[in-house]
Formats: structure tokens, sequence, C-alpha cells
């Protein structure tokens, strides 16, 4: 038989995640270093257009189960699904994206199944000798980068952060298989009940924003944001920040970009007063052009920029609005 390497499909009122096209990218690499296959798992109710969805972003046969008690996501009964379909087709590779759905349910799965997880990777590659997946992710506080293997138990897990890996080619016309399971749990059997949803006013879309105007402890306080947020929105673009100050208050944890926060890979990337730390490159670095102010020269910042701009972010920002202001009226 041939090995599988899977990717979980991760989907929400019948929208699928992004992260988990990048993963089916990522998963068919891996297939072919293993000379194998890249096959999915879609969970949910009324999901059989996500399960095509999937053959067109490279998954040769997608493990589906519809069933009305996944209408909505639960620890219990996702995990019990695809546990279930594991012990059933003992896959080599298991990809989650590393969203809170992923990291909640990844943790519950390694468990059950007694393997190796590891979090948050930044690499993923097939040892050509032994055959064994290497995942890499960064360790102690981001200044090695670690190999990881797990020789001994399958499947090899690893949750993979969201824009870490780029979106494949969609294929409208690639063909696939769609194999139906059933769950086997019904819901009172279930010990988690959803009572209520109250969605959230605003949610940040950093990950998948195309411009990204970011702020570092070089605004000296919260209220220098007003101005980046001013120059976000006339580039139809997201506010980010670097640890420093959301640690400060300044400005909250959702925005923030690097290793503890989210990975961003925008077309435009304007870090401004940031000095450039490597955790904050890690999250930022595969962004198309880089543009960094920064008063000082010597900012690592500028090793990694195509533009940089050595100045006071409070008198090139403002001029930069003016310019964009005139070019648009
Ligand atoms: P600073 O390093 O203080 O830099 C401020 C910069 O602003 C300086 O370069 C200065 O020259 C410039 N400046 C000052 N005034 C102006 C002005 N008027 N105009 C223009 N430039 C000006 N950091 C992250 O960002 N994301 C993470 O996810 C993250 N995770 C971490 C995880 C661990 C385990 C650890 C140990 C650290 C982590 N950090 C992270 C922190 C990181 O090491 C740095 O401390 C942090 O990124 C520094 O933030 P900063 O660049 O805003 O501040």
């Amino acid at each position: 038989m041939k090995p599988k390497v899977w990717v979980f499909v991760e989907q929400e009122e019948g929208k699928a995640h992004p992260v988990s096209w990048e993963l089916l990218g990522k998963a068919r690499e891996l297939a072919e270093a293993l000379s194998g296959e890249v096959e999915a798992l879609v969970l949910g109710q009324g999901v059989e257009l996500i399960a095509k969805e999937a053959i067109t972003y490279g998954a040769e046969r997608v493990y589906m189960i519809d069933d009305p008690v996944l209408e909505y996501y639960r620890n219990e009964t996702y995990a019990h699904g695809v546990i279930k379909l594991c012990e059933k087709y003992r896959p080599e590779i298991l990809l989650l994206g590393a969203t809170t759905m992923g990291r909640d349910l990844a943790g519950s799965i390694a468990t059950a199944l007694e393997t190796g997880l590891t979090a948050d990777v930044t690499g993923l590659e097939i040892d050509p000798e032994t055959k064994n997946l290497i995942m890499t992710r960064p360790a102690f506080g981001g200044n090695i980068m670690a190999s990881i293997l797990c020789p001994d138990h399958r499947p090899q897990m690893s949750t993979v952060r969201p824009r870490t890996f780029p979106l494949p080619e969609k294929d409208e016309t690639r063909q696939g298989e769609i194999v139906r399971e059933d769950l086997g749990l019904s819901e009172n059997e279930v010990k988690v009940k959803r009572v209520g949803f109250i969605p959230k006013e605003k949610t940040v879309n950093l990950e998948y924003a195309d411009v990204v105007v970011s702020g570092g402890r070089g605004l000296g306080g919260p209220e220098g944001f007003k101005l980046l947020r001013e120059l976000a929105e006339l580039l139809d673009g997201e506010v980010g920040a670097s640890r420093a100050v959301v640690d400060a208050g300044w400005i909250d944890y959702e925005y923030q970009v690097g290793q503890t926060g989210k990975t961003v890979r925008p077309r435009v990337y304007i870090a401004c007063g940031i000095s450039g730390a490597i955790q904050h490159r890690v999250g930022m670095q595969n962004s198309d052009l880089i543009i960094a102010v920064n008063t000082d020269p010597e900012a690592p910042i500028f090793r990694i920029a195509d533009l940089g701009i050595v100045g006071d972010l409070y008198e090139v920002l403002p001029e930069l609005i003016e310019a964009i202001k005139k070019e648009k009226s």
C-alpha cells in the first residue's frame, strides 16, 4: 500500500480555511518524495462541496464524514471522527493548520493515537534515507531551528501556521475520489453542547491581508497606531505590531506578527519603528516586498528590507500618506 499523506481540512459554516489548501500543496511535495498519495479529511455537515474543492487543490482521495453531529466544531466529535479514520487507514503523515481549531484537535488526536506532534512547524521535508518526516520549528526563543523526528510512531503529526506555505494552484479539472465514512456517534452520546454563539464584532484578517503596516516600539506610544491605521486603510491593508508593543498594551495580541504571533505573507509589509528581531522576522520575512522605516541605519530589519528608509516615522509616514492621497484623487 502506498504511504498516505493526510491533510485535515478545516471548515466552518461551509467555508474552508485556506491553510488547508496551503497544506495540500506541501502534502503533494511530501507524497512525491515518499511515492505516496495525498489525501484529505473533510468533516462537518453539508460539506460535499468542500470535499470537491479539496480535490481541486491536489487531494487524490477525500475521506468525508458528513453528519449533523458535526454541524459545529467540538473537540470530542471531530477528534472521534479523525481518530477513527486514522485507525482504519493508517496514514504516514497527518497535517493540520495551527489555528485555534487545529491546535485544539491535534493534541487530542496525537494523545489518543499515542504518537508525537510538532506544533507550529516552519518547514517539512522527507529524509531521503529513512523516509521519515523532518519537522522544523524555531526553539529556544527562536535562536535555533530544531529538526524534530517521530521515527517510531505513526502518523507523524504537525500543525502549521497559516501562510507558512504558499497556496497551490487550483485545478478545476483534477479528478479524485470521495470516500464517505460514518461518524459512529450520536448526539445523545456527546457531552458538550453549544448553547449559543456570539460572533466577534471585528475579526482581524492579518494572515491574508495584501498589505500590512506594522508598528513597533519606535511609535513611542499607542496613539502612533492612528497614523499606521490611516496608511493601512488607504492601502486596503491591515495594521500589525511587534510583540514589544503588544506586551506594552498599546494594541491587542491578535495584531502581533512573529514567532509567538501571526505569520503573514502580504504583497507589501511596511515595518515602522521595528528593529527586526529574529522572532519578528520569522513571522514576516516571506512577504513579497518589505519596506522598513527606522531611525537607526544599523537596525536588523534593513538586512531583509527591499526598501529601507532611514528616518523618523513621524516625518516619513505623513508624507507618504499625503503622496498616496494625492495619487488617489
Ligand atoms: P525595539 O527592538 O525596541 O525596536 C524599536 C525600533 O524603533 C528601533 O530599531 C529604533 O531604532 C526604532 N525607532 C525608534 N524611534 C523611531 C522613530 N521615531 N521612527 C522610526 N524608528 C524609530 N517579537 C515580535 O515582534 N513578535 C513575536 O512573535 C515575538 N516572539 C518572541 C518570542 C520569544 C520567545 C522571545 C524571547 C521574544 C519574542 N519577541 C517577539 C520579541 C523580540 O525579541 C523583540 O524584543 C521585539 O520584536 C522588539 O520589538 P520592537 O522592534 O518593536 O522594539
